[in-house]
């Protein structure tokens, strides 16, 4: 199997940018590569609940419990697991701009302590286990200040999901903050983690640097 390459950081912080610098670079050594992005909000039945979700269908987001919110992102992958397993074959490597982690960090950002560990566990136990997804071989965290992706969320092109120019998640810098805690805390207890830094002496890198980063930190993959 290809490994399974996994791009993650708070929104804005530049992950559909990289992931799809990374595929055109690695396609540029002459590999197979296929990108996939999560959620996938038009091909899933549990895609669109969950742009559903972020426009405030269900509720308030802090009105509904973040295990069934977990729920919802792990079932669209469940949906596409073929699509993944098939590129996985067929490919020589796959990237995905947001994956598993996703769903650990911004469900675990709504709790704390004890609960938001349960939460984790919980949440690898349904992707890996109930749903049987393939693991990651390497997840490599876009860190970002909090108020540069803000930044960066306002310049972004309309999206598939929502209307409006930031969804309910990505206006509160109070809840991207606790997102990228959780990333933090993930990223220093599990080895397959790789933190790249956005922003260097308080300035943004430029997207090529950080793009030469993150292929550095890809290639030994296929050592
Ligand atoms: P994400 O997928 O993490 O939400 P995007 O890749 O969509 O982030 O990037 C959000 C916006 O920020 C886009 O308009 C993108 O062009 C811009 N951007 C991403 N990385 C950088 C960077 N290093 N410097 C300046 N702008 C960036």
């Amino acid at each position: 199997m290809a490994p399974l390459i996994v791009i993650e950081g708070i929104d804005g912080s530049g992950k559909g940018t990289q992931a799809q610098q990374l595929t055109e670079r690695l396609a540029a050594t002459g590999r197979r590569v296929q990108l996939l992005s999560f959620p996938r909000y038009r091909e899933t039945l549990f895609g669109h609940a969950i742009g559903d979700f972020l426009n405030g269908r269900f509720g308030q987001l802090n009105e509904v419990h973040p295990f069934l919110a977990s729920v919802l992102y792990a079932a669209d992958r469940f949906e596409s697991r073929s699509v993944l397993t098939d590129a996985l074959q067929q490919s020589d490597v796959v990237i995905c701009d947001r994956y598993v982690p996703s769903n650990l960090a911004h469900q675990g950002a709504k709790l704390e302590g004890a609960e938001r560990d349960e939460l984790l566990r919980t949440i690898e136990r349904i992707e890996f286990e109930v749903f049987a997804l393939p693991r990651p071989s390497l997840v490599v965290l876009l860190d970002v200040p909090v108020d540069i992706a803000q930044r960066n969320i306002a310049a972004k092109k309309p999206r598939s999901y929502t209307d409006k120019a930031a969804d309910l998640q990505e206006a509160d810098a109070g809840y991207l903050q606790r997102v990228r805690d959780v990333y933090l805390q993930l990223a220093t207890t599990d080895p397959i983690w790789q933190r790249v830094e956005s922003v260097r002496a308080g300035k943004q890198r430029s997207i090529t640097e950080i793009g030469d980063d993150i292929l550095g930190r890809v290639l030994p993959t296929f050592a």
